[in-house]
């Protein structure tokens, strides 16, 4: 990106940051501590491109815990193991119809989740990141990971990582529906294995990045799996190709498809109340960090930002023809 057009794209986040930061609209997560008790009105933007620009706002250095904006992540490192053939095997690429959680509209007729942005397709997914090492050293390897792509290693909320596990009877249910199908890589003989791909779901779940971090991963979806710090490749182009088209139709929930007509860009929420957007195109990511949630469980404000940024810009693929 020229460093002109960068400047210019950075005044109009500042202002776009700026009208949106009285809006108090919406509310945190209940669901566990972490998130209900976490301050509802901060507010920070983070930009970066894939030649390593960044423009930065408000609590753009923050802490949350990831939650499921790890899932395209997670969803890459199963694709560079495995192929794109057997990874499908073990998960879908269709719409769900139904919220992250949803037991019965998580997986198709064959017991296999319908995507790889929802729980039970991103429970699948990382039972295929290094399924045949030791747990810790699975975790490690989806830490390096992070820190390859954000150029400095995520930190770890413990707390939300406790909630999860003590509270994630939903997630659990579906890695015992999946197994039940044969639908989750296992070891068949170990009965606990549901447990522990779940578990290893809350871990991934909880590690604990910003704003910014999270804009020099999405800059390298944009970039074709070429991180913007350091110039190292992470992910093969086919395999940013593949995610960011995921993201493009599932990525936001249950408001996906009116996400799509609205901002029509791939983008990722999680339920701490960050929105990671991707702009293929001019080969940048915008991540939104703030805390309260519309019904569907996106942040307000990081919608907000997708669309306002999309309509100054004209950047809808589809409407600006
Ligand atoms: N960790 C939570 C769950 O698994 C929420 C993930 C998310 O961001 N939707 O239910």
């Amino acid at each position: 990106v020229p460093r002109t057009e960068f400047q210019e794209f950075s005044r109009a986040v500042e202002e776009i940051y700026a009208d949106l930061l009285p809006d108090r609209s919406g509310e945190v997560a209940q669901y566990i501590p972490t998130l209900k008790n976490a301050p509802p009105d901060r507010f920070g933007i983070a930009v970066c491109t894939a030649d390593g620009q960044t423009f930065q706002i408000g609590d753009a250095g923050a802490g949350f815990s990831i939650q499921s904006t790890s899932k395209p992540f997670s969803y890459a490192m199963a694709l560079e193991q495995f192929g794109a053939g057997e990874v499908h095997t073990w998960v879908g690429q269709e719409q769900s119809g139904g919220t992250f959680n949803d037991p019965t509209l998580s997986l198709d007729a064959a017991g296999k989740p319908q995507n790889p942005m929802i729980n039970a397709g991103a429970i699948a997914t990382l039972a295929l990141v290094e399924p045949d090492v030791e747990v810790s050293e699975r975790f490690a390897r989806v830490e390096q990971t992070w820190a390859r792509l954000m150029g400095r290693p995520p930190g770890f909320d413990h707390r939300t990582f406790l909630a999860e596990r003590d509270t994630g009877h939903g997630n659990r249910g579906l890695a015992n529906l999946m197994a039940a199908r044969d639908m989750l890589r296992m070891d068949p003989k170990d009965r606990d294995a549901p447990q522990k791909a779940a578990e290893f779901y809350f871990a991934v779940c909880s590690m604990q990045v910003d704003a910014a971090g999270l804009a020099a991963a999405g800059a390298t979806l944009a970039n074709g799996g070429v991180a913007p710090y350091s110039g190292e490749r992470v992910f093969s182009q086919e395999t940013a190709g593949r995610v960011l088209s995921v993201m493009g139709h599932s990525g936001m929930y249950n408001d996906s498809g009116k996400f799509s007509d609205q901002v029509g860009l791939p983008a990722k929420s999680g339920v701490s109340g960050n929105v990671m957007m991707v702009l293929p195109d001019k080969r940048m990511a915008v991540v939104t960090f703030s805390p309260r949630l519309d019904e569907a469980g996106n942040s307000v404000r990081g919608v907000e930002v997708c669309r306002q940024l999309v309509e100054k810009f004209g950047l809808h693929p589809y409407k600006s023809l």
